[in-house]
């Protein structure tokens, strides 16, 4: 099964997110099939996005480092588990980027995401600078770093997200995906349960030619996964 993760980010309210949910279901029917679909919408429009059908399941697009207690404006992954969410978006390029997330905090999101039962989408991925000054790969050893107290027997999906390519307009190649993601699978070799993502400007026209030459086992996507119809096409390619 390949896996699409519609990230909407700080996008959509109840009404648009029920539209979608009520598109995506009339384009799917039964479902896709070899497609495991997710949406991670905001958290308030979790129920909106619901499929009582269960053709698709939900993610949230971050939880707290904490438990629980005086965290103000805080959503714990327990939370987020008893809202319906089998997936956590963690490390995402802009948490990263606009609120200072770093690798402790995104071990603790990790850990909250297991005590909890929800499975984390953990991203990862390279700036220009990182990748022009010849880093990409260290960077991306870095990052993985942060699942060193992660159990290997856990099942994990990790995105490629290089940041050059994050609301670009311009993918990476199939050769920059496979060759990342080689890399990453060698080193977390020990996982049992892996899938790897890429994500970066995936459209319904580049999603087939990315996902069969590059072996990745599916997507996260941003722009693209707004409206249910170019979703639905980057499923099927
Ligand atoms: C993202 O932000 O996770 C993403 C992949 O965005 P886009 O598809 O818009 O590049």
């Amino acid at each position: 099964m390949k896996l699409f993760v519609a990230n909407w980010k700080m996008n959509k309210t109840r009404g648009p997110a029920r539209d979608f949910a009520a598109e995506l279901a009339r384009a799917i029917g039964d479902g896709i099939a070899g497609a495991e679909l997710v949406i991670a919408p905001a958290f308030t429009a979790l129920d909106a996005a619901r499929d009582s059908r269960g053709r698709w399941s939900l993610a949230c697009q971050n939880v707290a480092a904490q438990t629980q207690g005086p965290f103000t404006g805080e959503v714990s992954a327990a939370m987020a588990a008893d809202a319906g969410c089998r997936y956590a978006i963690v490390g995402h390029s802009e948490r990263r980027r606009l609120f200072g997330e770093d690798g402790p905090v995104l071990a603790q999101k990790i850990a909250r995401c297991r005590e909890a039962g929800v499975i984390p989408i953990y991203c990862i991925g390279e700036t220009a600078e990182q990748r022009d000054a010849g880093l990409a790969a260290v960077t991306l050893v870095a990052q993985l770093d942060v699942l060193e107290a992660d159990p290997p027997s856990q099942p994990l999906v990790v995105a490629y997200e290089p940041v050059w390519a994050i609301g670009a307009g311009r993918s990476a190649t199939p050769e920059d995906c496979a060759g990342a993601r080689a890399h990453v699978a060698g080193i977390l070799s020990s996982r049992r349960d892996l899938r790897i993502l890429y994500g970066g400007s995936v459209t319904p026209e580049n999603a087939r030619e990315l996902l069969e030459a590059s072996g990745m086992e599916g997507f996260l996507i941003g722009a693209a996964s707004l409206s249910a119809a170019s979703f639905e096409a980057i499923a099927r390619a």
